[in-house]
């Protein structure tokens, strides 16, 4: 756990969240600012600070994430697709400094994204 991380206090329960799932490595939550109908983060419960920071030791870690998602999207019946988006850096948008997927769903999303 990384003190000063807003999604490791969410994972404690230091900051309230709306859970959508869980288990003994990840925990999914609804986004706070939602940009489609369905938007939920899944983060793993250890502090990863990007994808850029996984180590070789994180492999089998960061495919359980994504399992985690297509898994919550068959749950919220997206049966006609979604989104699954990763921003990595200050490029790629990352805003949050504790690895997470975005799980988008509920409309159709145009390519390439902006
Ligand atoms: P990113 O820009 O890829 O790092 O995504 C960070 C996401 O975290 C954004 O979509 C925010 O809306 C979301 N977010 C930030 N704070 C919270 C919070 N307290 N609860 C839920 N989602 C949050
Ligand atoms: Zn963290």
């Amino acid at each position: 756990m990384s003190t000063d991380c807003i999604f490791c206090k969410i994972v404690s329960g230091q900051i309230p969240s709306t859970p959508v799932y869980e288990d003994e490595q990840t925990y999914a939550f609804a986004d706070i600012n939602p940009k489609a109908p369905v938007h939920i983060l899944v983060v793993p419960r250890k502090h990863i600070d990007s994808l850029s920071h996984a180590q070789q030791s994180d492999r089998a870690l960061l495919g359980h994430l994504m399992w985690a998602a297509a898994e919550i999207a068959r749950h919220k019946g997206l049966a006609k697709g979604y989104r699954i988006v990763i921003n990595n850096g200050e490029d790629g948008g990352q805003t949050v400094d504790h690895i997470h997927l975005h799980l988008l769903g509920g409309r159709t999303f145009t390519w390439p994204p902006g």
